[in-house]
């Protein structure tokens, strides 16, 4: 398999077999995002995708299980290239189960549901979305989504695409997994920033919820605003505070979560809601002190 670097995929696709369908991110634009600013955004070669399968599957062939399409938002790509990586993928790796990607709420949009259902007959069955965020505000401020025609800037519309995005992509079948970012609204929004992620994330109502927490890369835009413009990264205790109000009002149907990201001061796990209040225990006892954080020097991106 050719890989153009850096290459990122979730944590729970650690053991995935990744394919590298598309260089970078279409959009490309999140003011905090630094994953993909070196690449130029682009579909690889179909010819070169499908002999990258193929040989995978020569190597590889009964081991994968799980395959994780990259880079940013892979769902971009049109049908005519996503359907026959898919069969390719079936037939170089008989055991597959699981075929996932990074997908914007716009992506699942454009397509809509006739599409998706095609994409999950075809073996797409779990997309990544990252709102990051169900505070309106702060979703404009991290320029999350592509403008939709028609809308003003100041009219909301961010909300409103995930909570679409997530609908379509669970009528057609697909399974959503839904990421937060603790920190994103700075100090100034972490009150609303807290309360409204986890007013998205019932909305959404993912199979799997996951919260992050933000490091301000230097070169992004959301650094220069820290430089010039005084915005602030909520301090731990903020950013544990956040999550608690997160873990106690977000009410998925059943939704399994994680803080697993090595970004994260406190791993923690469980089902929401049904372990909330266990979690948010724990969430409490770490404000108290009683639990050790992870260290700074090992948190990672
Ligand atoms: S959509 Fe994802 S990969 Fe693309 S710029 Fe935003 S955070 Fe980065």
């Amino acid at each position: 398999m050719r890989y153009e670097p850096p290459l990122f995929r979730p944590p729970s696709e650690a053991r995935s077999y990744i394919i590298q369908a598309t260089i970078g991110c279409s959009w490309n634009n999140c003011t905090y995002c630094h994953m993909y600013r070196s690449k130029q955004f682009r579909v690889r070669g179909l010819d070169e995708i499908l002999a990258d399968i193929d040989s995978a599957g020569e190597i590889y062939g009964h081991r994968v299980e799980k395959v994780f399409v990259a880079d940013g938002d892979a769902l971009v790509m049109d049908l005519a290239t996503w359907m026959p990586i898919l069969a390719a993928l079936r037939s170089a790796f008989p055991r597959l189960r699981q075929v996932s990607c990074y997908a914007m709420a716009s992506n699942l949009i454009d397509k809509g549901v006739d599409r998706l259902r095609q994409l999950r007959e075809a073996g797409l069955s779990l997309v990544y979305i990252g709102p990051e965020s169900g505070d309106e505000l702060t979703l404009r401020q991290l320029a999350k989504q592509p403008r939709p025609s028609g809308v003003t800037r100041e009219d909301p519309y961010v909300f409103d695409q995930h909570v679409e995005g997530s609908r379509l992509a669970r009528a057609a079948g697909i399974k959503v997994s839904a990421i937060f970012l603790l920190g994103a609204g700075g100090v100034a929004r972490s009150a609303e920033h807290a309360h409204g992620s986890a007013r998205l994330a019932t909305a959404m109502d993912p199979e799997y919820l996951a919260a992050l927490t933000l490091t301000v890369v230097p070169g992004t835009p959301l650094a220069r605003t820290m430089e010039r413009r005084g915005w602030t990264l909520p301090d731990t205790a903020g950013l544990l505070g956040e999550l608690r109000t997160f873990v106690d009002e977000a009410r998925p149907t059943r939704a399994m979560f994680r803080t697993n990201h090595a970004s994260n001061y406190l791993p923690l796990g469980g089902t929401l809601p049904a372990d909330g209040p266990r979690i948010v225990e724990v969430i409490d006892l770490a404000l108290a002190g009683g639990i050790q954080l992870r260290p700074e020097h090992s948190r990672g991106l």
